[in-house]
């Protein structure tokens, strides 16, 4: 028979995908002889037997359960359900890959009033023994019938009122007594049943609960935003009960072996006395910072210290770790990799190789490359904040500045973001059903809660800028408020600005800066650039962009679409005067005004370029985007063009189109109007020639955009090469240029080999290609989008992370019969895929020669350049 169920002791870190993160390392723990109380395994296969036998948990699997039950009875010598000496069992899900707080967990399993009572016997400890009684009540409602945990709360809440208690340790035997008299009718009345005695009953129901919940909808949103294969399923740990709940000498916490913010050294964490495990993740308490229990209990502290030296050095990564204290012994629950800003993951994994203990392409391959999007998120403006009102402060969970209007509820948050408005989601806590939400805000807000508690530590992965336990503001789900310390009261959809780095919370909106990277981050981009083998260039159309990019580390100009250049509210008129022009002399009049724009750019790109590539490409304007829309601009245009409004309006009419993506664009247009291209490449070569004059190096690349065939290629090609040879004839001078197409329409990929006659570079235009081979609307796909992803028809944006099957094998074949007229010919990306780590990995593997993406994507790019040319080595040394 097939095995299911495993003692911690069969396990080790190397059996994630069977036993789950949680289960493997539990398992590594007692292996190398920590202090971890003793447990077992139900596997991933299991729930994947559940799942695939119609939601049932075999008999034969519960058998299992029920034999390695037997052997935990004999490792503690108590027994389940025995009232004189109970066992009481924690049960917690465990996937492959870490899920905080999205999975369930149920604590103090086994106990009954007839095991409460033996417990409190035996421990000599009512209050204790009647206090986990009452909260496994709760957290069993919760998680295996789903009882809304605020009716819990709400009894809680009454029976410390009228006693004016502050804190939960406050409560009397009496008062437990009557708060679990109180949970069992809520119970009663939720699920019509009375609340289950039987321990064995209560094991079966909480395993499937865990079972169900692995696809519940926060874990599929969850598993969704981090690429997380739903067939993996999770495991079930069922391990012995330790309690940090039986007086001020126990406790329970949290540490992370360096600081999961900023990466420093040193132990980082909160504990709280008297406290059972989920009090601090929940953020119902806020915690004591780990530092004060070296005061409170030093030999256990030392011993934690020891523990997490210990384990870092054993996973060689920074650990976050769950311990409990019972009676100043000190057990640990949990060990796994820390989830860590991006700042924190870099500090860490530099230091890591400063310390010897990694490589530097180990160090490399750890970094998450869309996490770096955390280090390029804007900072407050300093004299901003000078004039700013801060009206509460809280913990800086997760750093970042952020500035948005206040939602109370996670699906007010959704729909808010979904009509474009910047969110900041305000809530007393967060829990896993906010996780929505929270990916749709900008930032999160949450009155209680530490550093460790499940707002800091989801809003940490997602990078998004939160402050927890902001205790200053009270907030008032109901009322959908937040009222001040001032007693001013905010309504849903005030505006707050929020530090993330500070815990600053400032009223209205604070203006921001650009965000600056610097500490170790320089260091390892260095190490990145020295493995990666694509060159990373920017898609950038103005100065201001390349400017930014260069500090980013481009290394040139893949993209310079010239159209964009005419973006400006003034340039934009002469565009349209040059779309509507109805003869040549009229056209050309408007192109020499065109002309003196584009090369007072074109130098400023070339100077700034300092003899790196500078790839422009001639005009692919989409007529919808440029014509007139509006009587207004229709006017102004007849103004200017000295026509009546109708002769205008006849015009536009004549040049609308019904399909303008499939239309009159790009080199067709200038298959029409070839002056219209001439006019660009001379623009490009008399600014070239200034800025060689001026002693700057400079080589343009000339891409024409839309090809499809090597004649239309073969016309332009001519006609500007001419415009070209007349400017050097004149101005005496020759430099070098090359000229090239863009290949984003299939049948330039299936007749790359002729088409590179003429090339001499190839810029794949993935946007158009997936476009064109899809047969997808760039602008409307993603209305329809949405189904194929429920329907599993696709798993990702095809226009975000490149079609390998279907689009990239078009690509391939464009590189091999490029390659097959010129063995060396120049090709790189310029689409948006060109950004995205996933593709870049796809274009290394194909040989390209750079990729080009936006600015703030170009670090990105340059890691995931990296990890790509190291993944491939990898790959190489196995075959
Ligand atoms: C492309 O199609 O991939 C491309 C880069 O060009 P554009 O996005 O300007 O159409
Ligand atoms: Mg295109």
């Amino acid at each position: 028979m097939r095995k299911f169920v495993y003692q911690f002791s069969e396990g080790s870190k190397e059996m994630k995908h069977l036993l789950g993160g949680k289960g493997a390392n539990l398992a590594e723990m007692t292996n190398i002889g920590l202090p971890v109380p003793p447990g077992f395994i139900i596997s991933t296969a299991a729930c994947n037997d559940y799942t695939d036998s119609n939601k049932h948990l075999s008999e034969d699997i519960f058998e299992e359960v029920k034999i390695h039950l037997a052997e935990l009875e004999k490792q503690t010598g108590k027994i389940f359900g025995l009232a004189e000496n109970p066992l009481l069992v924690s049960v917690r899900s465990g996937a492959p890959f870490s899920m905080p707080g999205m999975m369930d967990t149920v604590l103090n399993l086994g106990l009954n009033d007839a095991t409460t009572n033996g417990l409190a016997d035996l421990t000599n400890d009512q209050r204790s023994a009647f206090d986990s009684y009452r909260r496994f009540i709760q957290m069993f409602g919760d998680v295996v019938f789903e009882i809304p945990s605020y009716q819990f709360e709400q009894a809680l809440s009454r029976i410390k009122k009228a006693n004016h208690y502050q804190s939960d340790t406050e409560l009397t035997t009496t008062d437990l007594t009557d708060l679990i008299a109180a949970y069992k009718q809520i119970f009663q009345q939720a699920t019509g049943e009375a609340f289950p005695q039987d321990p064995l009953k209560q094991l079966k129901l909480a395993i499937i609960a865990v079972f169900k919940s692995w696809m519940n909808h926060r874990a599929v949103v969850y598993r969704r935003l981090h690429d997380i294969d739903a067939s993996y399923g999770t495991a079930v740990n069922i391990q012995s009960m330790v309690f940090g709940n039986t007086g001020e000498t126990s406790g329970t916490g949290i540490t992370f072996t360096r600081n999961p913010s900023t990466g420093e050294k040193g132990v980082f964490g909160e504990f709280l006395l008297n406290a059972q495990g989920e009090d601090v993740v929940a953020g119902i308490r806020t915690p004591e910072p780990i530092a004060t229990l070296k005061e409170r209990m030093p030999t256990v502290y030392n011993e934690l210290i020891t523990i997490c030296t210990l384990l870092e050095n054993h996973y060689l990564d920074m650990q976050d770790i769950e311990f409990t204290i019972e009676k100043e012994k000190l057990y640990v629950l949990q060990t796994r990799n820390g989830k860590r800003t991006a700042k924190a993951a870099i500090q860490i994994a530099v230091d890591f190789v400063h310390e010897g203990k990694i490589t530097k392409e180990e160090a490399l391959i750890r970094i998450e490359t869309k996490q770096l999007h955390q280090l390029l998120h804007p900072a407050f403006l300093e004299s901003a904040l000078k004039k700013a009102e801060i009206v509460a402060h809280g913990l800086p969970a997760s750093p970042g500045a952020a500035t948005g209007h206040i939602y109370f509820e996670a699906k007010d948050a959704v729909q808010a973001a979904e009509r474009g408005i910047s969110v900041i989601l305000v809530r007393n806590e967060t829990s896993p059903e906010d996780i929505e939400g929270m990916a749709k805000s900008t930032a999160i807000l949450t009155a209680q809660g530490g550093m460790t508690s499940h707002a800091a530590v989801v809003a940490r992965g997602m990078g998004k800028c939160c402050i927890a336990g902001c205790s200053d503001l009270t907030i008032s789900q109901q009322e959908k408020t937040i009222t001040l310390s001032t007693g001013e009261i905010l309504q849903e959809g005030a505006a707050l600005s929020l530090d993330g780095s500070t815990g600053n919370v400032y009223l209205g909106k604070v203006e921001q800066t650009e965000a600056s990277i610097g500490g170790h981050f320089d260091e390892l981009m260095a190490w990145a650039d020295t493995e990666k083998q694509l060159a990373i260039r920017v898609n950038a159309d103005t100065p201001a962009d390349f400017q930014k990019a260069l500090l980013f580390g481009a290394e040139g100009i893949g993209l310079c679409r010239t159209e964009h250049m005419f973006f400006d509210e003034k340039r934009i008129l002469f565009v349209r005067q040059m779309i509507l022009a109805e003869s040549l002399t009229e056209r050309e009049t408007v192109l020499a005004s065109l002309k003196e724009m584009q090369k007072e750019d074109f130098r400023a790109l070339f100077r700034m370029a300092d003899g790196r590539s500078v790839n422009i490409r001639l005009l692919d304007p989409p007529l919808h985007e440029f014509l007139p829309k509006s009587s207004q601009e229709i006017e102004q245009l007849a103004n200017d063009m000295h026509k009546t409004v109708s002769q205008v309006k006849k015009r536009v009419q004549e040049l609308a189109e019904a399909n303008p993506m499939l239309g009159h664009r790009g080199c067709r247009l200038a298959i029409t109007f070839p002056e219209i291209y001439r006019m660009q490449a001379e623009a490009i070569i008399e600014s070239a020639i200034t800025v060689y004059d001026e002693g700057i190096k400079v080589h343009p690349e000339i891409m024409i955009p839309l090809i499809a065939t090597k004649n239309e290629l073969s016309f332009i090609k001519k006609e500007i090469k001419q415009a070209i040879h007349t400017i050097f004839d004149r101005e005496r001078v020759i430099l070098p240029y090359d000229i090239g197409t863009m290949i984003e329409i299939p049948r330039a990929c299936i007749t790359a080999d002729e088409i590179a006659e003429e090339a001499q570079f190839f810029s794949f235009g993935t946007n158009d290609l997936t476009q064109l081979t899809y047969g997808f609307s760039r602008d409307d796909a993603t209305k329809f989008l949405a189904d194929y992803y429920q329907h599993n028809i696709l798993s990702k944006d095809p226009f975000m992370t490149i079609d390998k099957t279907g689009v990239g094998a078009l690509v391939e074949m464009a590189v091999t019969r490029g390659r097959m007229t010129h063995a060396n010919l120049k090709m790189g990306v310029c689409g948006e895929h060109g950004g995205d780590p996933e593709s870049i990995q796809f274009f290394h593997q194909l040989g390209l020669s750079y990729v080009s993406c936006s600015p703030y994507r170009v670090p990105i790019a340059r890691l995931a350049a990296a990890q790509a040319a190291l993944n491939h080595k990898k790959q190489l040394a196995i075959q």
